[in-house]
């Protein structure tokens, strides 16, 4: 398999650490951005690898060569003069035809790359953007994506935003189908072109394109305050660690009474409050190793009071309300089955015993084989007896939260925590003090 990757690029605001050289090629731990790449593409087995450079500095080909003393083919498009992150490809469809990675050079990241590709081949997609949360959606462009993944729509951070939204963003790494080269084989010379605008955008709704949602590190490092957490983060571990070839730690979370206030049931995005340390202790999971996700029963759909479009308003809210808080969920899985049959205006269709319910643990096994998750190195926070009850019956450790009201759900009043605290910044303190983080 192909990468093709933008390796020009000034890093114009790390002038102090990097003086002159390329974005691509500032250090970070004693090895260039670029390098990290190339590596954790090699451990895919993609070693085939065209970069894009400057015309006025050899110091990318000067520091790879061929690439054969890493392990790698590498060649080169030298631009004369910029042609944006999209320009160059001009060159390469005279050269290949092939399905291809395009990666930004600037990205300090470390991605289970086959199983991104293999993403893109099951939805037989185009153009598959690498997406995720970030812990700031507020100044981000955002994707807006189907359920299955599918990119509806792109919202710039240049609009004016005044509804909720869904916090995820592009990360700079595509999947292309070979027939996007088509796009330049009839074209006489090259001209300067954008990747997401001139590229991506014109493609949703013509072509499949579709979002591939992943809990890899992938962070750029253009200021020297991302430079050194990104630093940070290399010597901890976390790069590597966040890679899905490698089993995830996860803290899963329930949604009512545990990050916002129950009260009664949510059943509009007004209702929704968050709890006020919610989004404290979210962010901490966030710069941790482990996942945030949240699981949560939501009967209120098959009894009718409320629709899958108010619920997704709710979840929106809920998301856009942590972002301004610098937190994330990494993803979201709710049950809207209720079994009980028999009230005035349910659905019967969601009215039945299904294997997402919580204490069943479908969510938690949906959220696994997505993100390869370990269910013994997890844990389950929640403020009733049957979270505590579905953490027991995936394995993992629990907390209970007494600051709302467990007894809702007293047929599971037996299931024993691991540990009780009031509420959740307690409980996530306590889980990264065991872990001495
Ligand atoms: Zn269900």
């Amino acid at each position: 398999m192909l990468a093709f990757i933008q390796a020009g690029g000034a890093g114009t605001r790390l002038k102090e650490i990097t003086g002159d050289l390329p974005k691509p090629m500032v250090p970070i731990c004693g090895k260039p951005i670029l390098l990290h790449q190339v590596e954790s593409l090699i451990r895919s087995d993609v070693k085939d690898i065209v970069m894009v450079v400057s015309a006025s500095s050899t110091v990318v080909q000067d520091f790879f060569g061929d690439g054969s003393k890493f392990g790698a083919k590498i060649s080169y498009i030298v631009e004369n003069q910029p042609l944006g992150t999209a320009g160059a490809l001009y060159y390469l469809a005279k050269q290949r035809d092939e399905d291809f990675f395009l990666v930004m050079g600037d990205l300090m990241l470390d991605v289970d790359w086959q199983r991104f590709y293999a993403f893109h081949k099951k939805h037989r997609s185009f153009l598959t953007a690498f997406a995720h949360p970030n812990s700031h959606p507020y100044d981000s462009d955002l994707l807006v994506s189907s359920k299955e993944g599918k990119l509806l729509r792109v919202l710039s951070k240049k609009e004016p935003r005044d509804d909720y939204y869904n916090n995820l963003t592009n990360a700079g790494l595509y999947v292309v189908s070979k027939e996007i080269l088509e796009t330049f084989q009839g074209m006489d010379e090259p001209i300067k072109m954008d990747f997401e605008k001139d590229l991506v955008a014109p493609s949703i709704g013509a072509v499949p394109v579709y979002c591939y949602r992943s809990t890899e590190y992938v962070k750029d490092c253009g200021t020297p305050d991302r430079y050194y957490s990104v630093s940070r983060d290399l010597e901890k571990g976390v790069v590597a660690s966040k890679n899905l070839s490698h089993p995830q730690k996860c803290i899963f979370l329930d949604r009512d009474g545990t990050i916002n206030k129950f009260g009664n049931f949510v059943t509009k995005a007004e209702m929704l409050e968050l709890l006020p340390w919610a989004g404290k202790a979210i962010a901490k999971i966030n710069t941790s190793g482990y996942l945030a996700i949240v699981v949560t029963n939501q009967p209120v759909i098959a009894r009718g009071e409320t629709d899958f479009a108010e619920l997704s308003q709710i979840h929106m809210k809920m998301e856009t309300l942590l972002g301004q808080e610098g937190a994330y969920i990494d993803d979201l899985f709710y049950c809207p089955h209720h079994p009980d049959k028999g009230f005035p205006g349910e659905r019967p269709e969601y009215k039945i015993v299904c294997e997402c319910r919580k204490p069943k643990i479908g969510m938690l096994l949906e959220a696994k084989n997505k993100y390869n998750i370990d269910f013994a190195a997890s844990w389950m926070i929640g403020d009733t007896c049957q979270d505590v009850q579905t953490g027991i019956n995936a394995g993992c450790k629990t907390i209970l939260l007494t600051g709302g009201d467990p007894h809702p759900y007293a047929k599971y009043g037996d299931a024993k925590p691991d540990y009780v605290c009031e509420n959740l910044e307690q409980a996530v303190n306590y889980i990264l003090s065991q872990e001495g983080e």
